[in-house]
């Protein structure tokens, strides 16, 4: 961690989570409002302007805007107030108390995300009053209910205020967390994600008598068939640009793996097979690659049957399905439909729980080359690699509307990074105050060199 730009800033910005995390902003129901308010004052202290608006009562988000002279496009530092539910009882400290110890700050949101909207706080707080002149805006906005899909948060506000928050680059959560390699730390950077088809299937069948079951067409029989289909389907693997990115640049990070990667790159075709191999080697490797080559379906939940002796008429069942940047909801559900076809269509019916496509931005940006500079000014030796997440985030909602969005919360684990992963809607969440004065000091100073 080597150039501290900005120095003594570890307890501001320790205080500052600690206070976020104490305004509890689970969601459901969400309460984001009293956070927002919150955040308001303290950018009031400053001279800040912010604005708080409220898709429904309590469901506030907060903006302000840094103005620039107009000569470089504006650039949004995103987040989201809201926090996954945690159960105290499982916690060894209370997950909303804001519990600093043993050089962590502890609680639910410590990583996902209320440390970085406390670093973004900084960085607009420090750019303001070090007087950096910028030629662009720079935007911060603080939003409601990302872990519920963000429909009332980041959507709301790029569907009625798009004027408030819209901006052609976004720096967001989803990436940033260096991962180790045997030449030293890479960074990945979240250019892309997933989309999400959540399918509610109902099969249709006749009831009947448990005891003379060739009377009935049990749908529970039916649904086993739509299951074994859609959950053994193995799709078509397809690389997008950032996959490949991915892999040329793992490959230069680890001599080790480099032939598997090379291997992989050049032969989509055969990709089960060479991460099948990798899996005897490194499961958990293989199977973050995997997901990331095609579109998954996995069954989720399962419904049906009333009473021991009495053959069902209905069952209904939930498929989780994920896909890739470019395929479309539409195709990917009459491909669902076409595997299902021996199954009976008409005796099946098809509901949408949330359905959107996947996103990705370029990497050939300013702003992607000022991240891998800084980060490697910061980390010397260290790679940067383009990511794709299989879960989303809202730079969907951004890269929508044709924003540039990278996931960039610069990290350092502190161990290692299942563990890191495991704890972010899990148990005794926390981040070290060493990685929030990291992040905070490579959050400015890529904004400051991008904007100015
Ligand atoms: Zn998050």
């Amino acid at each position: 961690m080597s150039p501290q730009i900005l120095k003594e800033i570890d307890g501001e910005v320790t205080q500052l989570l600690a206070d976020l995390i104490r305004l509890n902003t689970t969601n459901p129901p969400g309460n984001e409002t009293e956070e927002a308010n919150f955040i308001a004052q303290y950018l009031g202290k400053e001279g800040f302007r912010t604005e708080i608006v409220e898709s429904a009562p309590g469901r506030g988000s907060l903006i302000t805007r840094l103005k620039g002279t107009g000569e470089k496009p504006s650039l949004l530092l995103l987040s989201h107030l809201d926090v996954v539910a945690a159960d105290p009882k499982e916690w060894t400290v209370d997950p909303f108390a804001g519990v600093i110890k043993d050089g962590y700050v502890y609680g639910r949101g410590a990583y996902d995300m209320k440390s970085m909207i406390a670093m973004e706080i900084m960085v607009v707080k420090l750019l303001k009053k070090n007087g950096v002149k910028l030629k662009g805006d720079v935007v911060l906005a603080a939003t409601a209910d990302e872990e519920q899909g963000g429909e009332v948060g980041a959507g709301y506000l790029l569907r009625n205020h798009k004027e408030k928050v819209w901006c052609p680059f976004v720096i967001n959560e989803g990436g940033g967390l260096a991962f180790p390699s045997k030449k030293g730390y890479v960074f990945p950077i979240q250019t892309a994600e997933k989309g999400i088809l959540w399918l509610r299937i109902k099969a249709k069948g006749t009831p009947g008598h448990g005891s003379i079951p060739n009377t009935a067409d049990n749908a529970l029989m039916r649904m086993n068939r739509v299951i074994d289909k859609l959950g053994n389907y193995k799709a078509k693997t397809i690389y997008v640009g950032t996959l490949r990115k991915f892999l040329a640049e793992m490959g230069k990070q680890d001599i080790d793996l480099q032939e598997t990667f090379s291997l992989l790159l050049a032969n989509p075709g055969r990709s089960e097979e060479i991460l099948d191999d990798l899996a005897k080697k490194d499961r958990a490797l293989a199977e973050d690659i995997r997901p990331r080559t095609k579109m998954t379906i996995a069954p989720t939940m399962i419904r049906g049957g009333v009473k021991e002796n009495i053959i069902p008429s209905d069952c209904e069942a939930v498929f989780d399905c994920r896909i890739l940047p470019g395929q479309t909801i539409d195709e990917t559900v009459d491909l669902i439909k076409g595997l299902l076809k021996d199954v009976g269509l008409d005796k099946l019916s098809f509901e949408f729980i949330q359905a959107h496509g996947g996103s990705e931005s370029t990497v050939d940006t300013g702003l992607y080359m000022t991240i891998t500079e800084v980060l490697r000014e910061f980390e010397p030796g260290c790679g940067v690699t383009p990511t794709l997440s299989t879960g989303g985030t809202d730079s969907r909602f951004f890269r929508e509307t044709g924003s540039v969005c990278y996931g960039f919360q610069p990290m350092i684990p502190d161990e290692p990074n299942d563990q890191l992963e495991k704890r972010m809607h899990g148990i005794d969440e926390r981040i070290t105050i060493e990685n929030l004065v990291f992040g905070t000091n490579a959050l400015y100073e890529t904004v400051r060199r991008f904007m100015s």
